[in-house]
């Protein structure tokens, strides 16, 4: 299994799982002909996506969805919450795969099962996901206010793990964001402090992990290396040793052996 991003941020993600013929994608917020070119960057044609998976409807998240699966008649899977308040031309596409993220089954899509993971965010019913091949597991946790024991639990012994370090609290209140959006940041529904990344470090067992990558980090309120000290510091480990996926150029592919 091996796992890659074309994009990481506010301004749109994307993210890719491989395993044998499979290929999904987790989140589609970039335009069709950036989405070509991540994919191309990285060695892969569109025609070769298996499904994509949604993690919630906000527009970083789904707004390139449309176009994609559209365009290459791909199933989209999401969660009846995040379908219910998803607008058009999203709800019109044929092929919706809609899931209960209370049902404990996991999703089987080719080679792969994958995992929802509920999570505290501001929508309906968001879900992060956590991939598994058989003899590896990929969890990948962004977009969410708070730490839960379900979050913990399903996360514990992964393989490797791209985990939401949005802000730094500092920067985020020296920062040009209106207080209100500041509010929204912080607060228990929005998105993660560099320590709180930390902090879910520290409950994971973390024995297997063989990959790190901090996620969806802020452009104005947050810097790649203390992204890197927050966590290396939780695993005690060097700070160079964890990735950063980019807002414009994600991360390259990560393999699991
Ligand atoms: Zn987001
Ligand atoms: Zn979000």
């Amino acid at each position: 299994m091996r796992f890659a991003a074309l994009a990481s941020g506010s301004e749109g993600n994307a993210l890719l799982v491989q395993h044998g013929s499979t290929l999904l994608m987790m989140d589609c917020g970039l335009p069709l002909r950036e989405v070509k070119r991540g994919l191309h960057r990285l060695g892969l044609e569109p025609a070769q996506l298996s499904a994509i998976l949604v993690t919630h409807e906000h527009g970083d998240h789904i707004g390139g969805v449309p176009a994609l699966a559209s365009a290459f008649n791909l199933p989209v899977f999401a969660s009846h919450g995040t379908l219910s308040s998803a607008q058009a031309p999203f709800t019109r596409l044929p092929r919706l795969m809609p899931f209960d993220s209370h049902d404990p089954t996991p999703l089987v899509i080719g080679d792969l099962e994958i995992c929802p993971i509920r999570v505290p965010h501001d929508t309906r019913e968001p879900v992060q996901y956590r991939f598994d091949n058989g003899q590896h597991r990929l969890g990948v946790l962004t977009d969410l206010g708070s730490l839960t024991p379900h979050v913990v639990h399903c996360l514990t012994g992964v393989d490797a793990l791209v985990l939401e370090c949005n802000y730094e609290p500092d920067l985020l209140a020296r920062g040009r964001y209106p207080a209100r959006l500041q509010q929204r940041i912080r607060g228990p529904l929005g998105h993660l402090a560099n320590q709180q990344a930390a902090e879910l470090l520290t409950q994971l067992d973390c024995s297997r992990l063989q990959h790190l990558l901090a996620a969806h980090l802020s452009n104005e309120n947050n810097r790649p290396e203390l992204a890197q000290q927050a966590l290396a510091t939780a695993l005690g480990c060097t700070p160079d040793w964890i990735g950063v996926a980019r807002q414009r150029t994600g991360f390259d592919w990560r393999e699991l052996h």
